[in-house]
């Protein structure tokens, strides 16, 4: 397995895997929903006298992507307190605002200065004259796989990256060059070479447009990476949790299967 990172900042994440297609879409899975970030997951509302319904309300909080410190915290049913929740599984929120006010993310007041919203700037909602909302929220860790708030990413997609070949008998007549939707070809030094395989979508319209057949387009086991983070965790963590689960997972199974 070979992992190439293509461009990569805090938020995305472009890669090319080598693999099997059961190991990429595991990988896909794992990034998606078996590594932990924090969201508000209990709210006590104390006073809400806006237009909008607790539950409502709790379910937007909820969404609000929190900076997640994975070394500091520990999942719920593997903390030392059995989930009861203590500062080592779960972290506060007070929020108490009068309107008339647009209330934000960056509006609750977190316990822990390092565990606070991604963005301060999520609209959370627009409190009238006289409506007022206060309450504690309290975020934990848990993954995707239980609630898409605790998702560390937005998009996490692949694709093969084929292998196109143009053979020397290609009577050059460019239909090819036209009809790719993706541009993957180009005409160069009177000859058409494939100039981004990594763009094609495999829609093999070059092949059906290619009459003597002078093009074969065929799987790969590269895979090409797009990882979009919600800001909860840097995507290159998102990616190293991911594998280091996959791991222990298949160090598991072994353990099973030696013992039977
Ligand atoms: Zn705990």
């Amino acid at each position: 397995m070979k992992i190439q990172i293509v461009e990569e900042s805090d938020l995305k994440l472009k890669f090319i895997l080598n693999s099997s297609t059961a190991f990429a879409n595991s990988l896909r899975r794992a990034m998606k929903s078996l590594v932990p970030t924090m969201a508000v997951d209990y709210i006590d509302f104390y006073m809400n006298t806006s237009y909008i319904y607790d539950e409502i309300l709790a379910h937007r909080i909820g969404l609000i992507p929190i900076k997640t410190d994975l070394q500091r915290f520990n999942l719920p049913d593997k903390c030392v307190c059995d989930g009861e929740g203590c500062p080592n599984c779960q972290v506060s929120f007070r929020l108490n605002i009068e309107g008339p006010k647009v209330v934000y993310s960056g509006d609750f007041v977190s316990d822990d200065p390092e565990v606070v919203p991604v963005y301060d700037n999520i609209p959370v909602i627009e409190l009238d004259k006289d409506q007022q909302l206060m309450m504690e929220a309290v975020a934990r860790l848990g993954t995707g796989r239980e609630h898409v708030k605790w998702q560390p990413v937005s998009a996490c997609t692949y694709r093969i990256i084929p292998d196109i070949r143009i053979d020397d008998e290609c009577s050059r007549c460019k239909e090819c060059v036209e009809i790719c939707p993706r541009d993957v070809f180009e005409f160069k030094d009177d000859r058409v070479v494939v100039r981004k395989p990594e763009e094609c979508s495999m829609c093999m319209e070059c092949v059906k447009v290619c009459e003597e057949g002078h093009i074969v387009v065929d799987e790969t086991e590269n895979f090409f990476f797009t990882v979009e983070g919600t800001g909860a965790l840097p995507v290159r963590e998102i990616l190293k949790e991911a594998l280091k689960i996959l791991k222990e997972k298949a160090e598991e199974m072994n353990r099973i299967i030696l013992i039977e």
